[in-house]
């Protein structure tokens, strides 16, 4: 039998052209993402570059995840050591990187005694596991359990079937129905919309509330923070209906809008304390890891053998989230990140061109409004200049750069956008990818 490694894989980013290997890409990858816009062989810092060795600033940073950069040495260092030590365990059994995250994750939350953690391998199994505890949420009379849960439209929580039955945009789920049901999308930031759902004739009709699920800024629905007051109404209600507030923080959550979790800033938040949160994309700082946290009595609500993951709670990804957040502290990034972040809006924001219309988001998850719908081939150009972006929406430019970006990278980035000028130009697909 011949041998199915090829006999470059040791050194693999040595070998090839980004055309070769798109071209393998192709052969060889379900086609879920269309071809890929460049192949990247390494990283350094907010820095990547290509096969054909180009180098890029990297104001994407994985879609919200390499918090620290590409090949920071602390995180390197850290998963090696964890690595060379113990790789993995059963859940039959803890580790102290385990352990340590989940209590880590409890401070950072400043969440009540009594609340846990589930650890995950992403941001979908998260969402999943929250749902799952949505489903736990007994109805008042003490019979049975509730299944009516409210999401928001423009929502976005993940690809798998629970995750997407919360998740809003008909072109992801029509493909896949019957998805779980129970779920209602109500009209983003709409306040009287949320109190209708929570009024006494649609609790008549359709059932008691068992959660509301939400992000307090969508991230793929273009940064969309919801409007002052949304959350504490949000609050009121739910605690009066002793139904769940579950905040989706996947991709605003470890310091991406310049707090450990977007709704502990006033401005967004107004002092809550939510019942669970979910996060991933930067746990881990570029590993695959995601939690559950869940608040006070709400930790019991997935009981012994109710819910599982072979990976969850792996201790090299623990040690990577553990360091990750370790390394944030001491390099005091989540100021960096409200400053940065700042600077690259007010300069984007003032850059001169006339194809920005706006800016909005927090700390360094940002979105650029244009004029025109022209956002996928901004984006291109912005990789042929050197800068990786993400056209959101036909729209909207979606920047979420290593949580390590400097002043000299920001005002290199504002510079790159006042380049743009408004021209005539052909429609492409619309290349939003979560
Ligand atoms: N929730 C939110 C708010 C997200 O932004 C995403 C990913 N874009 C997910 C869940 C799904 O996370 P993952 O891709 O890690 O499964």
């Amino acid at each position: 039998m011949s041998t199915v490694i090829p006999q470059d894989a040791s050194a693999l980013s040595a070998h090839g052209s980004v055309a070769a290997w798109t071209e393998r890409y192709t052969g060889a990858v379900m086609d879920t993402f269309g071809p890929p816009q460049r192949v990247l062989v390494r990283g350094e810092g907010a820095y990547v570059w290509d096969a054909d060795g180009k180098r890029y600033l990297d104001l994407l940073g994985g879609i919200a995840v390499n918090s620290l950069g590409h090949a920071h040495p602390t995180l390197t260092a850290a998963i090696s050591a964890q690595l060379g030590t113990l790789g993995h365990v059963s859940n039959f059994f803890g580790t102290p990187a385990q352990i340590a995250l989940a209590e880590t994750l409890l401070r950072a939350a400043e969440a009540p005694e009594g609340s846990r953690v589930f650890l995950t391998n992403s941001g979908t199994e998260a969402v999943e596991a929250a749902f799952k505890m949505t489903r736990r949420v007994a109805s008042s009379s003490g019979l049975g359990t509730r299944t009516r849960v409210l999401a928001l439209e423009g929502g976005f929580h993940g690809r798998s079937m629970g995750a997407l039955a919360l998740t809003a945009k008909a072109a992801y789920r029509d493909p896949f129905e019957p998805l779980p049901g129970g779920v209602e999308h109500l009209p983003f930031g709409d306040l009287a919309a949320l109190d209708a759902a929570f009024s006494p004739q649609a609790i008549a009709e359709r059932g008691e509330v068992a959660a509301l699920v939400v992000e307090p800024v969508q991230g793929e629905a273009g940064v969309r923070s919801l409007p002052p007051g949304y959350l504490v109404a949000a609050r009121r209600l739910t605690t009066t209906h002793g139904a769940l507030l579950v905040l989706d923080e996947v991709q605003t959550g470890m310091g991406r809008c310049g707090s450990w979790f977007a709704y502990q800033q006033a401005e967004i938040g107004g002092g809550i304390v939510p019942d669970v949160v979910t996060v991933a994309k930067g746990l881990g700082g570029g590993f695959p890891v995601g939690a559950v946290i869940a608040y006070g009595a709400a930790a019991n609500l997935l009981g012994r053998g109710q819910h599982g993951s072979t990976f969850g709670g792996n201790p090299v990804a623990a040690a990577a989230a553990l360091t990750t957040i370790g390394v944030i502290e001491r390099d005091g990034l989540l100021a960096n990140v409200r400053e940065v972040g700042a600077l690259l809006r007010q300069e984007i924001e003032m850059c001169g061109s006339p194809l920005v219309k706006e800016v909005r988001g927090r700390g360094l998850l940002l979105a650029i409004v244009l004029h025109e719908p022209v956002a996928p081939q901004v984006a291109r150009t912005a990789l042929e200049a050197g800068f990786i972006v993400n056209a959101v929406a036909p729209d909207t430019i979606r920047l979420a750069p290593p949580l390590i970006l400097t002043a000299e990278q920001a005002m290199d980035a504002a510079r790159f956008f006042a380049t743009l000028v408004v021209e005539p130009v052909e429609t492409l697909a619309d290349q939003s990818e979560e």
